[in-house]
């Protein structure tokens, strides 16, 4: 046998794929076993002689890929789960489709294993059902094993809704991370983003609050927003000697909506 140096002569070294890490243990009629990483991101440990011999070049991703070009010969194309595969991939690197901008455009790619359909397939499976189709776990994760599963559009929209980064005061965080820094839950910082809130907004009125009024905003529709500070302030004064509301209003010339607004929803005054 020839272990020259213990087996070490060939570490660091290159065949096919593969490049000699390390020792990984010894066979027990003392041969090493080696540590490889191959081109593709994976592992392999074959022993001494099958190094040499050049019957081990590589993870066994060169195996998939020629069972995968001959499987496409076959008409293994046509199925759901190759057209799964298949999309994923145009999604995250064909800027020419539509949803690329949702994908690849935002960074998101397929692993270099999965970028051949055996490998994928083998992680992956088959969908459990035909309502399924491929979801990142974390939606702005690649699509790789263990960051993706097989689940319905419910609840695609459901994760989609809880992973989604809320950015304010120039961070991002998700809904979650943000109630544990605000008090306010996760489920009630979303509910406000969706009907409308700015997300500062969201994060910082306290629960059971109102949102304040957009006031003076130029062009708002809306008859809070024409009410000022100054009214609001005057508002409160009158309500607190006790003027009669009405009286109030005409006072100052604002709705009853305005007063009402003023003396319950302007909180931060
Ligand atoms: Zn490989």
């Amino acid at each position: 046998m020839n272990h020259v140096n213990g087996g070490l002569d060939i570490i660091g070294k290159k065949f096919g794929r593969l490049t000699v890490d390390s020792i990984f243990r010894k066979n027990t009629q003392g041969a090493p076993v080696y540590l490889c990483f191959c081109d593709c991101g994976g592992i392999a440990r074959p022993g001494r002689q099958s190094i040499l011999a050049g019957s081990s070049r590589s993870c066994g991703c060169i195996r998939a890929e020629m069972l995968s070009k001959r499987r496409r010969r076959h008409g293994l194309s046509d199925t759901r789960i190759h057209r799964i595969w298949k999309n994923m991939l145009t999604r995250c690197s064909n800027p020419k489709v539509e949803c690329f901008k949702n994908y690849g455009g935002r960074g998101i790619s397929v692993c270099e294993r999965w970028r051949v359909f055996e490998n994928f397939f083998a992680d992956m499976g088959q969908p459990p059902s035909p309502k399924h189709s491929i979801d990142r776990i974390d939606v702005n994760g690649d699509y790789r094993p263990g960051n993706c599963r097989w689940a319905t559009s419910k609840e695609q929209a459901q994760n989609k809704t809880t992973s989604r980064s809320v950015k304010a005061f120039g961070k991002a965080m998700t809904a979650t991370e943000w109630s544990s820094r605000t008090s306010i839950s996760s489920a009630r910082i979303r509910a406000r983003i969706a009907r409308g809130w700015s997300e500062e907004e969201a994060l910082t009125i306290p629960m059971g609050s109102f949102r304040k009024p957009r006031v003076g905003l130029q062009g708002s529709k809306s008859p809070l927003s024409k009410i000022t500070e100054a009214q609001v302030l005057q508002a409160r004064k009158e309500r607190s000697e006790g003027v009669h509301y009405l009286e109030t209003i005409k006072n100052l010339g604002i709705t009853r909506g305005q007063y009402w607004s003023a003396i319950l929803c302007w909180k931060h005054l």
